[in-house]
This record gives structure tokens, C-alpha cells and sequence, in this order.
């Protein structure tokens, strides 16, 4: 027997989530099974650890959508026991049990061995978050930066923001890191962010369509209004890597910046990603990463404590990565 954080729904459809002691055979179909020693907070782990946003597919559930461990047993050729390897994505801790139990059973084909140079802590440290920013960083770099002024990043001071801030500093852009949280400037600036930019500045700006040209790219968290509104800011050329939604699903942009400034809206997906894509983009982690920079973002957790974290991060308040100590 071993301890998960267990999701469950009730006949009135209403969800509660606890600690449990459960046993292997209850884990799902999969071709290697992996003792978790770390796993994440992320956003969509924030809904599924609640209602779940129509992103659970059955109850009882395990969330947890990325997490890092040792295979125990394997029959996939591409693993052996005792080898350390990494989750994300693939609707694990969505549509299949996920990371925040002690075990897991999962398809070989959803695991990358742990990139040389990372701990099975710092790689969840980066997690799906990270990923997701690494991601968001080589879109960019792969259609350009047109001038050398400030790259924009929204929601700075959450997850895939953090990381973002910390990598394009590193790789030697400035960057303007954008925050609803002015308290967070110390920790931004800590980061690599050169320019703080309050969350109004963005968001209350005239509703024209096209402003000065300021940002020579933006790695956006937020979406909503507030991609709506930066659009209209960016370089002529620069492109906009949209991660998230944090700040809303609707966009209400005109076409403009598209037309006239050239500008490119280019989606981020990292749950999808194949393999090599995967690879890389960890590879990238590894060495465009500030690990001191990680270190300074970290907050640990254990499974008990998910339940009042994963309400915290719906509510935007939680600061850089939550790691899970799964053993804790
Ligand atoms: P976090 O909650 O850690 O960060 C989101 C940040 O956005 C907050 O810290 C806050 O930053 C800002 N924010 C929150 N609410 C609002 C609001 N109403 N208006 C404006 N800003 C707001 O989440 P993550 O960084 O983990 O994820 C960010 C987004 O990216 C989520 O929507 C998530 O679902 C998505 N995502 C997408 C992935 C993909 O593959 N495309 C993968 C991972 C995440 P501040 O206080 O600094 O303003």
C-alpha cells in the first residue's frame, strides 16, 4: 500500500480531495511503473485537484500533471529498473492518474529519461511550467527578435513566468516582467527582469488598436484583455508566444497588429509534444536555466498540503514553482 492524493465525487457532483492509503492494483494500465519522488503545482493541477474544468475524465482520481521518480518495473525496452526519468503533459493527472501518489503506471512513450545535470528536485522545480516556458523561449527565438528592446512577460511572478524571466534573462535579453503583485519586484529583479511593468499599465492602456511599439517579444501567461491589449504594443515583426490563460479565454483583439505591424501569435502547447521536442526543449532547460535562480523559486509541499495550494493558485497567489516532496 502506498499514499495518493485522492479525488473523489459524490452523487450531488460535489468533489473532495485526501490523502488515502491505496494499492497497486488500483493504479491504471501502463507499461512502467515509477516511484514519484517529486510532482508539482501547476494551474490545470488547481482545477483538477477541484472541480475539475472538465478536465477529469473519471472519479476517483490521482492529479498531478507532471512528476519526476526511479522506474521500478518496466516492460518498455526504453526503461529499466532503477533508471531516474520525468513526466509532463500527455493528460496524465487529467485523463489517466498522475503524480501526486507514490507510485505510478504510466505509457513508456509519455517518459523522458532525466536530462545529465539535473536532480530528480530541480527537474520538477522547472515542471510543466518550465517546460512550458522553454517551449515559449524557442518559438521566439525561432522567428526572431526583431530590435534589442524588452521582452514582455505576463503573470511573472507564477510559474512558467518565473522560469521564462530567469531563461531570457540568462540568454542575455532584457526583460520586462509584468505583475499584478508589486511586492514581487524584488524577486523579478532577483530573477533577471531589468523593467517591472504593473499589470494596469498593460491592461488600462487606451483600447486602440495599436500603441507605441515597445516589446521586441512577450511570453504571455495571461491571455484575455491583456494579450488583446499588448498586441498592439509589440515591435513591428516581434511575436507573442501565448502559453496561458490565466487572466481569461477571450481575446477581444482587432486584426491590426496582425495586418499592419506584421506581428505573430504563436500558441504553446506542451502537453502534446513529441518526443524530441520534449528532449530539447529539457536540454535548453539545462543549460539556459540560472539553477541558483531555480533554487530561489521553489517553495516545497507535501501531499497534505495540496488541497489549500491547489485553491491558491486559481486565486493567482501562488509565487514561482511549488515542488511536492511526494515522501514527505
Ligand atoms: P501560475 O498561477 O503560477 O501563474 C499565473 C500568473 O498569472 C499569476 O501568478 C499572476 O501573476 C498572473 N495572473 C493570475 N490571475 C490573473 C488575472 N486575472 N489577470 C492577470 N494576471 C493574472 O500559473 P502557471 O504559471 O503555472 O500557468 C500560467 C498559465 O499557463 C495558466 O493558464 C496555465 O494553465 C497555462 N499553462 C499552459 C501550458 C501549455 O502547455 N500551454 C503549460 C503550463 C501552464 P502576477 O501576480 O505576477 O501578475
Amino acid at each position: 500500500m502506498f499514499n495518493a492524493l485522492l479525488v473523489k465525487k459524490n452523487d450531488e457532483g460535489k468533489t473532495s480531495a485526501a490523502v488515502e492509503s491505496i494499492s497497486i492494483d488500483q493504479l491504471p494500465e501502463g507499461n512502467v511503473t515509477v516511484a514519484v519522488e517529486y510532482s508539482t503545482v501547476n494551474y490545470k493541477d488547481g482545477l483538477c485537484i477541484g472541480p475539475g474544468g472538465g478536465l477529469v475524465r473519471n472519479y476517483p482520481h490521482v492529479p498531478g500533471i507532471d512528476f519526476s521518480g526511479t522506474v521500478e518495473e518496466s516492460s518498455d525496452e526504453r526503461y529499466s529498473a532503477g533508471d531516474k526519468v520525468l513526466l509532463t503533459g500527455w493528460r496524465v493527472g487529467e485523463a489517466h492518474w498522475g503524480g501526486y501518489a507514490q507510485k505510478a503506471r504510466v505509457n513508456g512513450d509519455w517518459l523522458v529519461p532525466l536530462p545529465e545535470g539535473l536532480s530528480t528536485k530541480q527537474a520538477m522545480a522547472v515542471g510543466t511550467a518550465g517546460l512550458t516556458a522553454a517551449l515559449a523561449v524557442m518559438a521566439l527565438e525561432e522567428h526572431g527578435f526583431p530590435t534589442d528592446d524588452a521582452v514582455l512577460v505576463t503573470g511573472a511572478a507564477g510559474g512558467v513566468g518565473s522560469v521564462a524571466t530567469a531563461m531570457l534573462a540568462k540568454l542575455g535579453h532584457k526583460v520586462a516582467a509584468v505583475t499584478g503583485r508589486p511586492e514581487t519586484a524584488d524577486y523579478l529583479t532577483s530573477l533577471g527582469a531589468s523593467q517591472i511593468v504593473a499589470r494596469e499599465e498593460i491592461n488600462e492602456t487606451s483600447k486602440r488598436p495599436l500603441e507605441k511599439e515597445l516589446w521586441s517579444g512577450c511570453v504571455d501567461a495571461v491571455g484575455g484583455a491583456m494579450l488583446a491589449r499588448l498586441l498592439g504594443q509589440m515591435n513591428y515583426g516581434a511575436s507573442v508566444a501565448a502559453v496561458g490563460l490565466a487572466g481569461g479565454a477571450d481575446l477581444p483583439a482587432t486584426v491590426i497588429p496582425f495586418l499592419l505591424r506584421g506581428v505573430n501569435l504563436l500558441g504553446i502547447d506542451s502537453v502534446m509534444q513529441p518526443y524530441e521536442n520534449r528532449l530539447r526543449a529539457w536540454q535548453r532547460v539545462s543549460t539556459d536555466l540560472p539553477m541558483d535562480k531555480l533554487e530561489s523559486m521553489i517553495h516545497m509541499a507535501t501531499l497534505s498540503d495540496l488541497p489549500d495550494l491547489g485553491k491558491a493558485i486559481l486565486k493567482g497567489q501562488v509565487k514561482g514553482r511549488v515542488v511536492v516532496d511526494i515522501n514527505a
